[in-house]
């Protein structure tokens, strides 16, 4: 049968020749492509030292966000984990206290918040389903971790801090989302 891909090649037992069981031209051929991929442009870079400019939609590191008094946006309403195609996201809900207003925005709040990075396939959906503009993602990396359980990502990793708000305006454009 005809190959796909045109690169079939029938191959041969015929005992070596003099000049083959020397490996020389073999040798010479092999180090010639060597060379070639050399002096070729190289497509890797050397990170972390260098880092690639991502495009504007690039979908990394999620954020929970905040309101601008500092109030945790999220209200625990279980949208994102129920759109989430990877199962990825966890969370326990908590009525929000008196007294307690000025960390919450809403009456109910996510106590505890769960992403599961080794779940998760950056597809947004998370930050589509999201009534309360509470979750989005960013241009940011996820570590690397040696093991599995460093990438259960909880509210300590995921909200943004009052003193370093997450700017998602660049990557989010000029919709609705890029005036947050
Ligand atoms: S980006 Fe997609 S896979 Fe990741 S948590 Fe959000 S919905 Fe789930
Ligand atoms: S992040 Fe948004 S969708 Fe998810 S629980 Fe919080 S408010 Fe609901």
């Amino acid at each position: 049968m005809e190959s796909l891909s045109n690169r079939k090649k029938v191959v041969s037992d015929k005992p070596m020749t003099f000049v083959e069981r020397l490996y020389l031209p073999a040798i010479i051929r092999g180090m010639m492509v060597t060379l070639k991929h050399m002096l070729k442009r190289r497509k890797t870079i050397k990170y972390p030292e260098e880092q690639r400019v991502f495009a504007p939609v690039y979908r990394g590191m999620h954020v929970l966000k905040r309101d601008e008094e500092g109030r945790e946006n999220c209200t625990a309403c279980g949208l994102c984990a129920v759109a989430c195609p990877a199962e990825a996201i966890t969370m326990i809900a908590e009525e929000r206290k008196k007294g307690e207003e000025h960390l919450y925005r809403e009456e109910k709040y996510a106590e505890t918040y769960e992403i599961n990075m080794l779940r998760c396939i950056f597809c947004g959906l998370c930050e589509e389903a999201c009534p309360k503009e509470a979750i989005f993602l960013t241009d940011r990396i996820v570590p690397t971790e040696y093991e599995r359980g460093e990438f259960i990502y909880g509210k300590d990793m995921l909200v943004e801090k009052v003193d370093q708000r997450i700017d998602i305006t660049k990557r989010q454009g000029t919709g609705k989302r890029g005036k947050i």
